[in-house]
């Protein structure tokens, strides 16, 4: 009988995961015979979902949650049979911190641009003379940029200097812990060009093609935008590891270098052992992939992406030690102002079934890329610098019940300008130098969960359409 063929995922992430369930999914439905082993150099999967569990908190020390409009993490939670388990953030207002002040949100915005200038004219975020900058954006010639360029060159050719300091680089960047004048407006939020290119104007375009608010009854609340699930994330981690083949999954086991031989490739394992594969599917972030495949030069490329650190920073408290309390579901904070905290989430006010009865969590982030050392203190230290933030807005008078601080280095891989031209090139690369060797997660294609659950699906693709050829 024909051995089986190997299929090797590196990385057990949530893209890397992805690509194994539903490669074994296929590999069930149509009797395939091939066999897919998962190599995980730490020693837990999920990466960098990770949830705790203390004193009836549940913190999320990575992600909380992910977009509802990405379909792909809903349905892959519906196919594992954990649809019951999905939670829906309370909606509240939030907030910018400008200056020294916390203003609301503008209504009416999409991630911080105006489609209505109204909800702009009526807040304090801007000043008169930015009021009137943003207020000719619909009559502005549209860019004659063919090529990628940066998202703070575009917002500030449309809309000037303050609303991006003030309004779009905390919240846009925010996601990415990024530069907003390096970061490739393609590889990020392609709509905005897209809308200028069809419409002439970034109103214009989202007032054409986002849906129009449904009348909310007053007092009604409108559903939040994101979802998580009732037992943190890893459940979601534990549930996929639950569904795949029982000898899957093999943990600390790093792959360290990848050969490839005729038809086929050795995988040479941290442990000594060489592993044989047919096809794989790299699911480790992108420094990881340009040390296993160093012997090509077009790996080079990816040496020069860059990624930031950062770090979250949980504090609990028994709800009497906040003496000034924001009706709000938290906070980014803009560069003008003297912060180091970038943003907070009022987790209990955000996430029912986070916090007990009674006690409040605050979630901030610190790190970026101008202050990435941050992320090297100490947890004191740490924790100091963010309750010294938090007091000039809130007035916090004792200290944490506990604290947890979770540290990410160069975990959020930057997009910069040519992002997407890069990724392609290494991809047609290894398409001709390493054929049936396919990249995934979040170092490419997006960050967001549902992007690296995307990504996975399309390696799961990728492979059944080579090991077919
Ligand atoms: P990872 O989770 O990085 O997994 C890669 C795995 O590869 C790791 O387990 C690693 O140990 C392993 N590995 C590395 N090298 C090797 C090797 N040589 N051999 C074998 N294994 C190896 N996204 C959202 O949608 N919503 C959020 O709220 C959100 N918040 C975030 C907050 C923080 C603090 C961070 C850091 C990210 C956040 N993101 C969020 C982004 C999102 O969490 C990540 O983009 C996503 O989880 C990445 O998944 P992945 O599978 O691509 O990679």
């Amino acid at each position: 009988m024909a051995e089986k063929k190997q299929i090797a995922i590196v990385g057990g992430g949530i893209a890397g995961l992805t690509t194994a369930y539903y490669l074994q999914k296929q590999i069930r439905a149509y009797r395939l015979d091939y066999e897919v082993k998962l190599f995980e150099a730490s020693s837990h999967l999920g990466g960098k979902i990770d949830t705790l569990k203390k004193d009836g908190f549940l913190i999320e020390r990575g992600p909380d949650s992910f977009l509802a409009r990405k379909e792909s993490a809903s349905r892959l939670i519906h196919d594992i049979g954990m649809e019951k388990d999905l939670v829906r953030n309370n909606t509240g207002q939030s907030y910018i911190l400008a200056g020294k002040k916390l203003h609301k949100m503008p209504k009416r915005a999409f991630m911080g641009v105006p489609t209505e200038l109204k909800p702009f004219y009526q807040s304090r975020l801007l000043s008169t003379k930015a009021k009137a900058r943003i207020s000719v954006e619909p009559m502005l010639p549209k860019g004659k940029e063919a090529q990628d360029q940066s998202m703070g060159l575009f917002f500030r050719r449309r809309f000037g200097d303050e609303l991006v300091e003030n309004v779009l680089e905390p919240l846009l960047s925010g996601v990415y812990a990024g530069e907003i004048d390096e970061l490739s407006l393609m590889a990020t939020y392609p709509k905005f060009y897209e809308v200028e290119q069809q419409y002439g104007s970034v109103i214009k375009g989202l007032q054409a093609t986002m849906p129009k608010p449904s009348k909310q009854k007053k007092d009604v609340k409108p559903p939040g935008a994101f979802l998580s699930l009732r037992n943190g994330l890893q459940s979601l981690v534990d549930g996929l590891e639950a569904k795949l083949d029982p000898g899957t999954v093999h943990l600390e086991t790093s792959v360290d270098h990848i050969e490839r031989k005729e038809d086929h490739y050795h995988l040479l394992l941290g442990n000594g052992e060489v592993f044989r594969a047919d096809a794989a599917v790299l699911a480790s972030p992108f420094f990881a992939v340009q040390r296993m495949l160093s012997q090509y030069d077009f790996m080079e490329q990816l040496k020069e992406m860059k990624a930031t650190s950062v770090a979250t920073v949980a504090m609990t408290f028994d709800a009497s030690a906040i003496k000034k309390d924001i009706d709000g579901t938290g906070f980014v904070i803009s560069r003008n102002s003297k912060y180091r905290i970038t943003a907070c989430t009022w987790t209990h006010k955000k996430w029912e079934g986070t916090t007990p009865e009674g006690k409040v969590m605050l979630r901030c982030y610190v790190g970026r890329p101008d202050d990435s050392g941050i992320v090297d203190l100490s947890d004191e230290e740490i924790v100091r610098i963010a309750l010294k933030d938090l007091n000039k807005i809130m007035k916090i008078k004792s200290k944490p019940l506990f604290s947890v601080v979770s540290r990410w280095k160069k975990a959020m891989p930057q997009y910069v300008v040519g992002h997407l031209q890069r990724v392609a090139n290494v991809r047609a690369n290894m398409a001709i130098n390493l054929p049936g060797v396919f990249l995934a997660g979040g170092s490419y294609d997006g960050i967001g969960i549902p992007d690296c659950i995307d990504s996975g699906e399309q390696a799961v693709q990728n492979v059944l359409a080579y090991l077919r050829e």
